[in-house]
């Protein structure tokens, strides 16, 4: 752990695009730790790599992680001790770290030109103990050719000076002991030629110097831990504690990527699920299962007793497949505790997008008949267009198992029955009444009604209950609807 006990996590996410599901899973188990241990969550920005800079990716991080609700205790946006902390604000601050790791002969200055490392790649080998000997820097060139350069102003780089043949180890919380053979530790540029660090030098400078106890991220960053290592036993640096989070994988095999977006449904991107409509408690909880377990039967958890349960502990290390129907299990829990009024607010955009309009009555109507009924909340319009437009064709199955020789005389004469009915009347009640009265005269079950009454009116043969739906659908459009039933299916 760093200088103080105090545990202290950052999520440094790179500002390349939009944030990942996974990023947001990063984020949430940083959040849970610093929470669990009364420590503190910081964001940091690594934005040194410009040619991948996106400039509306910060932002997009950090709404993410207020609609989630994982606020940070210090961040760009909310200062902090140890700001600034985006990385390109700090760049001066880096290139003293490189130098000191070439005085203390864990780096080396190389001059390679643009030509020189083609060549390399053409050859299929990377800059690394076995080729460093070919090329140019400070390793082949005596120090005064190195200082002649340096002083002539020439482009250089930095690269980190791998050991031989020395087998590199750290221990991860999730994985264990780990360990990786210097063979296969490529030669890393840490300062670039623009004078501006890599993400592995400013990664361990800042971690080293906001005083981060523990580095939790994902699997795909273990293999950059041993050069990281490698530097902070070189700068006399304690490494923080390294916990690595197993791959998020695709139902279809491999790690889950844009790809499943089009094949399988799966939002890859916070904004996706966002603009799906998903509870962003619901999201969290589900994101909080799909790595972790609290090793109980519990799975729905709100974010307080989540950090109550979480330990990192119980986060596994093989990689973990994305189940969309557990996510949507895990919402539909979060969309049943909304109030109907709040409910009303969470639809009326969706409703509106639909180019369809309600009453904040009418909808508080439908949002009571549907809310047990749909797992996501735009599923209320989607799912139940009836409310808001006439049926366009009758469900096959339902037409064929329901409607009946004599569904057409009962339906019709159900319809002139609801015509009496005074329009502030029309409720579920009263529609139940006149339908069973018309049962008993006809000496028919009520559902030789009910079903073809259902199917006219919501062109499907399930749904809310019958007489709550009627009445909301409301007076005119059932009868027109049931009119029509009769005239298109006999
Ligand atoms: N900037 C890296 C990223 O984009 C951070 C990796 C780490 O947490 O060290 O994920």
């Amino acid at each position: 752990m760093a200088s103080s006990d105090r545990v202290r996590v950052r999520f440094a996410p790179s500002p390349t695009g939009h944030l990942h599901i996974g990023g947001l899973r990063t984020a949430l188990y940083n959040y849970l730790f610093a929470r669990k241990h009364g420590g503190d969550f910081l964001l940091r920005i690594e934005d040194t790599d410009q040619s991948r800079y996106v400039e509306t990716a910060e932002d997009d991080i950090m709404d993410a992680l207020q609609w989630t609700g994982l606020t940070y205790d210090e961040g760009p946006d909310v200062g902090g001790e140890h700001a600034p902390y985006r990385q390109s604000k700090r760049a001066d601050l880096y290139r003293s770290y490189a130098e000191k790791l070439v005085e203390a002969g864990a780096a080396y200055y190389a001059f390679d030109t643009e030509e020189d490392l083609a060549a390399l790649r053409d050859e299929g080998v990377t800059y690394d103990l076995h080729t460093r000997h070919q090329m140019r820097n400070s390793i082949t060139m005596s120090d005064d050719q190195v200082q002649d350069r340096l002083d002539a102003g020439a482009d250089y780089v930095i690269r980190l000076k791998v050991p031989e043949r020395e087998t590199v180890r750290f221990e991860d919380e999730i994985r264990g002991a780990v360990s990786f053979d210097s063979d296969e530790i490529d030669d890393q540029v840490l300062l670039k030629s623009d004078g501006l660090p890599t993400y592995h030098l400013a990664n361990i400078v800042d971690d080293h110097l906001m005083e981060i106890s523990h580095v939790i991220r994902g699997e795909e960053w273990l293999s950059s831990t041993p050069k990281h290592v490698l530097m902070y036993e070189a700068l006399g640096w304690t490494p923080p504690t390294f916990a690595h989070l197993p791959l998020i994988m695709s139902p279809n095999g491999g790690k889950l990527s844009k790809r499943d977006a089009n094949t399988l449904g799966i939002p890859v991107y916070v904004t996706d699920y966002q603009e799906e409509g998903y509870e962003p408690e619901g999201l969290v909880n589900y994101l909080a299962l799909l790595g972790w377990n609290p090793g109980t039967e519990e799975e729905l958890f709100a974010l307080d007793d989540m950090v109550e349960a979480f330990s990192l502990e119980r986060v596994g290390a093989s990689g973990v497949q994305f189940d969309l129907d557990k996510l949507r299990w895990v919402n539909e829990h979060y969309v049943r505790a909304l109030s109907v009024e709040a409910l009303v607010d969470r639809v009326r955009p969706y409703v509106e997008d639909a180019g369809y309009s309600a009453s904040d009555d009418r909808l508080h109507e439908i949002c009571e008949l549907v809310q047990e009924r749909v797992q996501v909340v735009p599923e209320i319009v989607t799912d139940n267009r009836y409310f808001f437009e006439d049926p366009d064709e009758y469900e096959e199955a339902g037409v064929e198992k329901r409607w009946k020789d004599a569904s057409a005389d009962l339906l019709s004469t159900y319809a002139d029955r609801l015509e009496s009915v005074e329009e502030e009347d029309f409720d579920a009640d009263t529609v139940e009444t006149e339908l069973r009265n018309l049962a008993d005269e006809e000496d028919v079950g009520a559902g030789a009604i009910i079903h073809p009454a259902r199917l006219a009116v919501s062109g499907r043969s399930y749904g809310p209950g019958v007489f709550g739906l009627l009445a909301t659908v409301g007076k005119q459009a059932c009868i027109r609807r049931m009119r029509r039933a009769v005239e298109t299916l006999g």
